[in-house]
């Protein structure tokens, strides 16, 4: 994967064989794939689940090689491609030619993605075109916006070499004032050298396959809708909740309309009526089984969420999750969710045994389940800087010369019930003569 172009076919089976398995199958019959495999492979602060792209990833991993030979063009590698697709022309221009390998032919692909990616760093500017290079640190394309005069003008003209600065002069002239204030935020260098390509979407400013691969997921949902900021921030809330993993992915499926409600079950013609069976009276889409139906309204009544619902009468079910959040605490809203869960639970007792629980033991098993999960939480979770107490620290300072000094610590962990001892023994030098601990 990392060195070939893999089939579109391949891909596709091979994405088929991870959705079948996400979602499940009984008896060799496969169940429904509530969402589409493209929004399952959306950042999960895009209401995805972060799922690789396998094309995607493909490309990314090969746009790794071609930074490779654009960066170690010394490597035995770099010298046969060299010696055999681009003998005294440079990697980045290198044609694909005809009857060429596949390795070759997979490399150029690879490059299609990083050239997407690459900005030139100004030294002495020789090697940049003003008008044609990518060297500008904006968000993309790196070009003047500038129209191109259809001059080859290096970047070097624009510096002024007494006082190592740019040309201000130069600069008005030439380029239109939106690209005149990002050339000043390049510093120059005063000591010279030579320019050098790097990566732009990386702090290292080295090519790295998670952020070709970030480029290229953005390159092809670039055309399609983006999610707000608003959304966006939701989405991230949702991940960060303390819930059980189970409870956040089921809530994740609800705001997308991803749950088998008789609403969406008729409408994939697997149920003859979308009628909801509690209340017998309304369409059961998601919205209404856990927040407007008889029976969830019970329980809603019986928590604080309750005055929280009567401006949001049948809007979109994201909708209500959103307009919540910023009225409670995290901690509140982790319980919302968890109730949520529950009722659904319940919902599915109901439909499928037809025994349904008091709503006041629907709302209060949900507050005991969390309770119960963030406990344990608590009690596996690995102990913090906060948690340790560490007694008066002070520098350490040397014995005289010819003694020994011995330094002892402990420590207590409340969850674990356990106490840590330590010892160290260490000349006049500072030098550790022995060091021993002990957990007791
Ligand atoms: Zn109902």
């Amino acid at each position: 994967m990392s060195i070939f172009t893999l089939p579109i076919s391949l891909c596709k089976d091979l994405t088929a064989m991870i959705s079948k398995f996400w979602w499940g199958s009984r008896n060799g019959r496969r169940k429904i794939s509530w969402v589409k495999w493209d929004q399952l492979c959306l950042p999960k602060r895009c209401g995805g689940l972060g799922f690789r792209d396998l094309a995607l990833f493909n490309h990314a991993l090969l746009a790794n090689q071609a930074w490779r030979i654009l960066k170690n063009p010394e490597d035995l590698a770099a010298q046969i491609l060299r010696a055999k697709y681009f003998k005294g022309a440079g990697f980045l221009e290198a044609p694909t030619g005809s009857g060429c390998s596949h390795i070759w032919r997979s490399i150029i692909w690879g490059r299609s993605l990083l050239k997407d990616g690459l900005r030139w760093i100004v030294r002495d500017g020789n090697n940049i075109r003003v008008f044609k290079d990518q060297w500008l640190p904006r968000p993309s394309t790196f070009k003047p916006i500038t129209p191109d005069p259809g001059s080859d003008l290096r970047v070097a003209e624009l510096l002024d070499r007494n006082s190592s600065r740019w040309d201000s002069v130069k600069l008005h002239q030439l380029l239109l004032p939106i690209d005149r204030d990002i050339v000043r935020s390049i510093p120059v260098s005063w000591i010279g050298g030579h320019d050098s390509l790097s990566w732009h979407y990386d702090r290292k400013r080295c090519y790295s396959v998670k952020s070709g691969y970030r480029l290229a997921l953005q390159r092809k949902l670039q055309d399609s809708a983006s999610s707000s900021s608003s959304t966006q921030k939701w989405w991230s809330s949702l991940w960060c909740l303390n819930v059980p993993p189970k409870v956040r992915i089921f809530i994740w499926r609800v705001c997308l309309n991803a749950i088998p409600s008789l609403a969406n079950l008729w409408a994939r013609k697997v149920v003859a009526d979308p009628c909801c069976l509690r209340c017998g009276v309304d369409v059961e889409s998601g919205g209404h089984a856990l927040f407007w139906c008889g029976g969830a309204r019970k329980v809603w009544g019986l928590t604080r969420f309750d005055s929280f619902f009567e401006d949001l009468k049948n809007a979109p079910v994201l909708d209500v999750f959103q307009a919540i959040l910023p009225k409670v605490s995290y901690a509140e809203f982790a319980l919302f969710c968890m109730t949520t869960w529950a009722i659904w639970n319940d919902r599915n007792s109901f439909s499928n045994c037809g025994k349904s629980k008091e709503s006041k033991l629907v709302a209060s098993r949900a507050a005991e389940l969390l309770s119960e999960f963030q406990n344990s939480m608590v009690a596996l979770s690995p102990p913090t800087r906060s948690q340790t107490v560490i007694s008066g620290s002070i520098d350490w300072l040397a014995p005289p010369p010819g003694l020994l000094k011995l330094n002892t610590e402990i420590a207590t962990h409340k969850n674990y019930n356990s106490i840590g001892l330590g010892a160290t023994i260490r000349d006049d030098k500072g030098k550790v003569i022995i060091a021993r601990s002990r957990q007791l």
